[in-house]
């Protein structure tokens, strides 16, 4: 471990202040963890009232301990740590883990407490894990500073979990299942050290291969992904991601608000940085330890060998689901099967030895489909019949995959009889799965991660807009105590950052509008304009296809007719007058979420957006590929890319305009939500035209 967290992994001095003579209480668990796993630091127990603790000579206080103190442990009451840290300061320490809880999590002066710990802490340049967390563990050095009733095995996994409580049963739970760690940290409530750190000095640690992270909410979104994507390409990083956010807790104005509900900016963040998601425990699990483990598949191809037709046939109906391929044998592979299997057996993949198969009948079936160039990894199942040498052939998949750089993940489907075969696939590192269906989900989270691993580093993409006019219009509103920003204004700031907007003019009374009539080519449209007015065809605020003056003009007269009565306190600017554009109709939108900043969203337009949910979501700054990507994801995308003849529509266009609305996004960080709806898109090479926009300032 070689980072400014070497004080809290591999400290040469930790003191334990608030050590107890009372075997039930947390200061003597913590300190007697300290010191009976092997950790060769030296160690100091501070307690005023005792001289002596498990045989070690007790201090009064850390000042009066004469040597250098790398790591506190503080496990006294929350009121007397500000000034424990404070001597800690004095003494030179470097890192303090608070383990006493009363802080944040307590309320109002619980959380003022945390804000005065953190600032004695800042001041002496000392860091701080927790409060209110279990400790750190790391197996390599044998350190074990917490309250876990346990040491885990030494393993690759490195784990932060901002959950305690967790951490002690998945503790216990990995003992049973031999799942090993490197380091084991509890984050508490995150006053100062939080995940980024850990993914920081996690990424070099060599002795982590795999980084399994437990959060209930980000620090710093933005930097949290970017350190993710990092991490990413190293290593792989698995998250799980539990609770709401706060982003919710807003009543939506906008199409964009109301579809981006609590979890997608988390689900769009982990896209883009690459991270693995879990949603649960069990999935943690079987991904990390087929990750750990194994190596990454070169492509999605997996062969089967299974001595039982129906998990078989589950395996694969789980490949197909996947979206995984079952690979298709060479021709030397199936005569060099049908050469040594019985002719019952199936030679094409799934192969199907038989339930009497023995374990050279596995061997030479396992290796026959890792030699096979078609093949890019497998998935071993076997079911325990009466013949069945469970042993043998799980020694037989060991082997092979000590020879061969494939993965093989194995489903060894059974308990009692199966036991001694899995705990046999342990020794040489082959996961096991109770069902074929997990062992695929685990192999496609591996296909997965290598294609996103070995993917170029995208670049933002950012379009210069003209700042200065869309200030301008804020500010204006802003004088007016205007948060909501109607169709004329928003498209005035849109197109500022280069959106295409239809040709358009106010007219304040019908002699205006028959005037201006004359510079347009019917047919045109007629919109109400008041900035009271969210959604304008509700209230029959909008008119498409005139095609003569005689009609605008009545039609004119209708729309403040029908305004006045519906919203008689609504302020008329007019109506506009708008040229008719022709396309498809997609919707853009951006709304800000408190965690990650803006999250830009596309689909399909139209009044039906918010029951399809069509949509897809990125954060802000986005490159080319992003946009690409969010605008093939959605469902209806050949609607847009052409279906039975029809033409694609300008997929470029609405690059463009993505990449334009992050730009805009990440410069006025006051606008919070923002709806280009719709967004009128034409045939290839056409472009793309906003008919109608509105957005929301803070
Ligand atoms: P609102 O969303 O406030 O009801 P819009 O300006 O989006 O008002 O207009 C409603 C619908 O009318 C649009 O979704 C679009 O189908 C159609 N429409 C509006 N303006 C135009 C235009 N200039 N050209 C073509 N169709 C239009
Ligand atoms: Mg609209």
């Amino acid at each position: 471990m070689n980072s400014n967290l070497d004080y809290f992994f591999n400290p040469k001095s930790v003191a334990v202040i608030g050590v107890s003579r009372k075997p039930n209480k947390v200061g003597y668990v913590v300190f007697r963890n300290i010191i009976q796993y092997g950790f060769q630091g030296k160690v100091f127990p501070v307690n005023p009232k005792a001289d002596e603790i498990l045989g070690y000579k007790c201090f009064p206080d850390i000042i009066h301990i004469k040597e250098d103190i790398d790591l506190a442990v503080i496990v006294i009451p929350a009121k007397f740590v500000p000034s424990t840290i404070d001597e800690c300061g004095k003494k030179g320490v470097k890192g303090v883990i608070v383990i006493s809880a009363g802080f944040k999590e307590t309320g109002y002066e619980g959380s003022q407490l945390e804000k005065e710990i953190v600032k004695i802490a800042n001041r002496y340049n000392i860091r701080i894990l927790g409060p209110n967390c279990l400790g750190i563990i790391n197996t390599v050095s044998g350190l074990n500073a917490s309250f876990a009733a346990g040491m885990p095995n030494k393993g690759s996994l490195a784990l932060a979990s901002q959950s305690g409580a967790l951490l002690t049963s998945i503790l216990d739970w990995a003992l049973s299942e031999e799942i090993g760690f490197s380091e084991f940290v509890s984050l508490g409530n995150k006053a100062d050290l939080n995940e980024i750190d850990f993914l920081r000095a996690w990424k070099d640690d060599p002795d982590s291969k795999v980084i399994l992270l437990y959060l209930e909410g980000v620090r710093d979104g933005q930097e949290f992904i970017n350190i993710s994507r990092e991490v990413g390409k190293v290593k792989p990083l698995i998250v799980i991601k539990s609770g709401g956010t706060s982003a919710g807790a807003r009543a939506a104005s906008s199409h964009t608000g109301t579809l981006a509900g609590a979890d997608v900016a988390y689900g769009a963040a982990f896209h883009q940085a690459g991270i693995i998601r879990a949603q649960s425990i069990e999935e943690w699990f079987d991904f990390a330890v087929a990750l750990a483990s194994q190596p990454l598949p070169q492509g999605p191809r997996i062969g089967i060998i299974t001595n039982a037709g129906g998990p078989g046939t589950m395996a694969t109906d789980a490949i197909e689901k996947a979206g995984l391929r079952l690979a298709t044998l060479n021709k030397n592979t199936v005569d060099l099967l049908i050469e040594n299997l019985p002719p019952a057996a199936n030679f094409y993949n799934p192969v199907d030895v038989l339930g009497d198969a023995q374990s050279d009948t596995y061997r030479i079936s396992i290796e026959a489909l890792l030699e096979d160039s078609n093949v890019d990894g497998v998935v071993a199942i076997l079911a325990p019949q009466a013949m069945t040498d469970i042993v043998n052939i799980s020694k037989a998949v060991g082997e092979a995959s000590r020879k061969y750089n494939k993965p093989i993940l194995c489903s060894f489907m059974g308990g009692r009889e199966m036991k001694a075969g899995i705990d046999s696939l342990k020794k040489y590192s082959v996961p096991n799965y109770s069902s074929p269906e997990r062992a695929i989900s685990a192999f496609k989270v591996m296909v997965k991660y290598k294609q996103w691993k070995e993917m170029p580093y995208q670049t933002i993409k950012k379009i210069r807009g003209d700042k200065r006019k869309v200030a301008e219009i804020i500010s204006r509103a802003r004088k007016e105590s205007r948060v909501n920003l109607g169709e004329i204004e928003a498209k005035e700031i849109i197109s500022a950052y280069g959106f295409t907007i239809p040709q358009s003019k106010l007219a304040k009374a019908k002699e205006e509008a028959v005037e201006f009539a004359s510079s347009f080519n019917f047919p045109v449209v007629l919109k109400i304009a008041s900035p009271d007015i969210v959604h304008k065809s509700d209230i029959g605020g909008v008119k498409v296809g005139i095609t003569n003056e005689e009609e605008l003009v009545k039609e004119f007269e209708d729309i403040i007719y029908r305004t006045k009565r519906l919203m008689p306190d609504a302020l008329i600017f007019g109506i506009n007058i708008q040229e008719m554009a022709t396309g498809k109709e997609v919707i853009i939108g951006m709304k800000r979420d408190p965690q990650f900043g803006p999250l830009l969203m596309f689909g399909l337009g139209g009044i039906y957006v918010e029951i399809l949910k069509d949509v897809s979501f990125r954060i802000a700054p986005i490159g080319e590929q992003d946009a690409k990507e969010m605008i093939e994801e959605i469902r209806a995308y050949p609607i847009l890319s052409g279906v039975r003849g029809e033409k694609g529509v300008d997929i470029d266009s609405l690059i463009n305009v993505l990449i334009a609305l992050s730009s805009l996004s990440v410069d006025f960080p006051e606008i919070i939500e923002l709806d280009v709806n719709p967004l009128m898109v034409k045939e290839k090479g056409m472009g793309a035209v906003a008919i109608d926009a509105r957005l929301t300032i803070n």
